[in-house]
């Protein structure tokens, strides 16, 4: 397959952006070679600058559960764009768009939109820190939940990838407030919590993990984190930037039936424009400047283009769609399961609606030391046998992979039928 507009772009690239891209995890470092140069994108398809097709498992990180180029959503934001791009002043798509959110996850009564992920798992710690007082917070190893310097501490996502498990530039004593535990290990959060009672502001933690894989909460595990943040008065902030819409109509919350205090959205709530969301309990969110005394604020924040694309994605997703990415989601992983046993190659995998990941020489993966043990060399020949023959899966042997409601069996059976020709069968035997 030729790519050399892409090999070409890269090199420009590098010479006026550091590393060449605007996030690190796009550059490939992780697997290796030049990344791909895309210009357009159309259902479960994108397009490169040389005109090769690619079946995509990406979905910009997320956001594309509709497919790409998904007519209503594009005409809603063209509809906005011909009326005006933005006034830094209220408007009644703000509303609509809340009370959509509200209707959906049940847990939030009031919710404060944003710009990205960062900065909505930025501006909930602060405001779990101002409600309660308390300056400790607890996160899960291999949990990613942005770049804010109280949150990149024994993170996942792009700082596995490249190995920075502390970024240098983010102070020692804004880390030492951040307490880490083993995902999916309750028994290690009780003793962090008898360590420092009444010290710890809130539990963030992505309900399924994205950001290492995809590795759902073992049973009990959520249930465990709300029993023992209201013993304690600390809050529970589920970030669901990643699962939020994504596997439920209500969120992971809504398929696992728990009601964090707050919530942090992002991704598919903006609908592939920059958004992100907070929200939870009325009384916390009061707190939250102009009601309540902790600062947040944002000049783009409720920007009626990202609104518009985030309402058109709402009120698309309906059981039907999720019923038909949960289906398309068990057919890719099923296929492509048989055919590693075929093969006679180790793979375990993880998926959960329009969620999953693939691990290469482990039998089971429940936290970050099995995903640790995975065998990422594997991955990244995997990952190539799959780009070379059109499959477009997370440059990352610790992302998610996502699938959208357009992922019929043609794109489905695409993909198990290059991995068994090429995938499996050339690159990993
Ligand atoms: N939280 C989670 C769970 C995420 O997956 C991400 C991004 N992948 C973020 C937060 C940060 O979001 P953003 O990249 O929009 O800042």
């Amino acid at each position: 397959m030729n790519r050399s507009t892409s090999s070409d772009l890269i090199r420009r690239a590098k010479r006026s952006i550091p590393g060449g891209v605007n996030s690190p995890v796009r550059a490939f470092k992780g697997v290796g070679g030049d990344p791909v140069f895309f210009n357009r994108g159309n259902g479960p398809y994108v397009y490169d600058v040389d005109n090769n097709q690619y079946v995509d498992y990406v979905g910009s990180w997320g956001p594309m559960i509709l497919g790409h180029g998904h007519q209503p959503t594009v005409d809603a934001v063209v509809a906005q764009a011909q009326k005006a791009l933005g006034f830094g002043a209220p408007t009644e798509g703000e509303i609509t768009l809340a009370e959509a959110i509200i209707e959906r996850v049940p847990s939030i009564e009031k919710v404060r939109m944003v710009n990205s992920g960062t900065e909505a798992t930025m501006s909930a710690i602060r405001l779990a820190r101002g409600f309660t007082g308390r300056d400790k917070i607890l996160k899960f190893t291999g949990c990613y939940h942005g770049h804010s310097d109280s949150l990149l501490v024994k993170a996942g996502s792009g700082v596995l990838t490249l190995g920075i498990p502390n970024s240098p530039g983010v102070p020692a004593a804004v880390a030492a407030d951040t307490l880490n535990a083993p995902f999916n290990d309750i028994s290690a959060v009780q003793a962090i919590f008898a360590q420092y009672p009444e010290q710890i502001a809130c539990i963030i933690v992505e309900p399924i993990a994205g950001n290492m894989g995809c590795i759902p909460p073992v049973e009990g595990f959520l249930e465990g984190l709300q029993d023992i943040t209201r013993k304690d008065g600390a809050l529970l902030i589920f970030d669901e930037v990643m699962t939020g819409f994504r596997v439920h109509k209500g969120s992971a919350q809504g398929m696992y039936n728990i009601q964090p205090d707050l919530t942090t959205l992002g991704k598919i709530v903006g609908g592939g424009l920059p958004v992100g969301a907070f929200g939870g309990r009325a009384d916390v969110m009061s707190y939250i400047a102009p009601e309540g005394p902790v600062y947040q604020a944002g000049t783009l924040s409720g920007n009626p283009l990202a609104v518009s694309a985030g309402l058109s994605t709402l009120s698309h997703l309906d059981d039907a769609l999720y019923e038909r990415v949960a289906q398309a989601t068990d057919a890719l992983v099923a296929g492509l399961k048989a055919l590693a046993a075929k093969h006679k190659v180790q793979m375990a995998t993880n998926h959960v609606c329009g969620m999953f990941g693939l691990f290469f020489d482990v039998e089971q993966v429940e936290n970050f030391d099995h995903v640790s043990n995975s065998n990422v060399e594997k991955f990244n020949r995997f990952f190539h046998a799959m780009l070379d023959n059109g499959v477009y899966l997370a440059p990352s042997a610790f992302e998610a992979g996502f699938v959208s409601g357009t992922h019929n069996s043609e794109a489905i059976e695409a993909t198990i039928n290059m991995y068994d020709v090429f995938g499996l069968g050339n690159a990993l035997v």
